[in-house]
């Protein structure tokens, strides 16, 4: 972890009155980050591709007692233009603004030699890991102009800074999901944007990497989520450009 976050500890009500949209969020580490925030008083809108996942996040929320959040239902491998400037339309509507965005849906795509690798699955790995999210954050960058302090987040890894025989496309997207972070960062000085490198994490995607690992080894969602804490609510004033491990 990074090493002013070590004993990090945020306020109970860090995220109150925050408005905050988490990609992915029905499952793994996005799920997590979305009952985390809600926690901490954030009104989080539920982005992901399946509903009832979604749902099931929604319910724990609003049984833990945390502001009423939001499901939108987006497949981000078929989504076009239309149903972007929809959810816009929507949080607008809802929120009228967005404090925080939070870029964490992603797939693994497949593991193989370049050489090798399925142009097929090439193609969606880069567009759901780093067209998505450029696409997403250039729709609601309107929505967090309007907010007094907005963060955006993206999920980076461990092989989008030094990359590793075989990660193909995936290391690729986090690489240009890197790039993307920081020209974002050199554009905008009134906002924060930042990377978040989850490092191994008990998920269905850390499984489908590493089928043959003891899942009782490595850290669970809930045990990072002081990074993205940081990152999303006022603490982080002035840190941009940043790319934070969370291990
Ligand atoms: P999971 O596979 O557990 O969760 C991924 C989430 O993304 C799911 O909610 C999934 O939805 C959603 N998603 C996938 N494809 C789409 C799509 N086409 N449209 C909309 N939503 C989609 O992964 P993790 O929680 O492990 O990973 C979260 C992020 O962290 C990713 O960006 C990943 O690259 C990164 N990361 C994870 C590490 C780890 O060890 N776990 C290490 C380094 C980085 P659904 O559940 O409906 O399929």
């Amino acid at each position: 972890m990074n090493p002013d976050l070590e004993n990090y500890t945020p306020a109970p009500d860090l995220l109150k009155d925050r408005f905050i949209l988490v990609t992915g969020a029905g499952d793994g580490i996005g799920a997590t980050a979305a009952r985390t925030f809600a926690h901490h008083g954030a009104t989080v809108a539920l982005v992901g591709r399946t509903q009832a996942k979604l749902e099931a996040v929604y319910d724990a929320i609003e049984a833990a007692g945390g502001p009423k959040p939001t499901i939108a239902v987006m497949d981000f491998s078929t989504t076009q233009g239309d149903a972007y400037q929809s959810l816009v339309d929507a949080l607008q509507e809802q929120f009228g603004r967005l404090d925080g965005l939070l870029h964490n849906a992603g797939i693994l795509g497949h593991r193989s030699p370049i050489e090798h690798y399925e142009i097929k699955t090439w193609l969606e790995v880069m567009h759901i890991n780093l067209n998505a999210p450029f696409i997403l954050t250039q729709t609601l960058l309107p929505l967090l102009h309007k907010s007094t302090d907005p963060s955006i987040v993206f999920t980076s890894s461990g092989v989008g800074r030094t990359s590793r025989a075989y990660w193909g496309a995936y290391a690729v997207s986090k690489f240009g999901t890197e790039g993307l972070m920081q020209t974002l960062a050199s554009e905008l000085n009134n906002m924060r944007i930042n990377c978040i490198n989850p490092g191994p994490i008990r998920t269905a995607m850390r499984k489908a990497a590493y089928p043959g690992e003891d899942p009782t080894t490595l850290l669970t969602p809930a045990d990072i989520m002081a990074t993205y804490l940081y990152l999303l609510g006022p603490d982080s004033k002035g840190i941009s450009g940043a790319s934070l491990d969370c291990q």
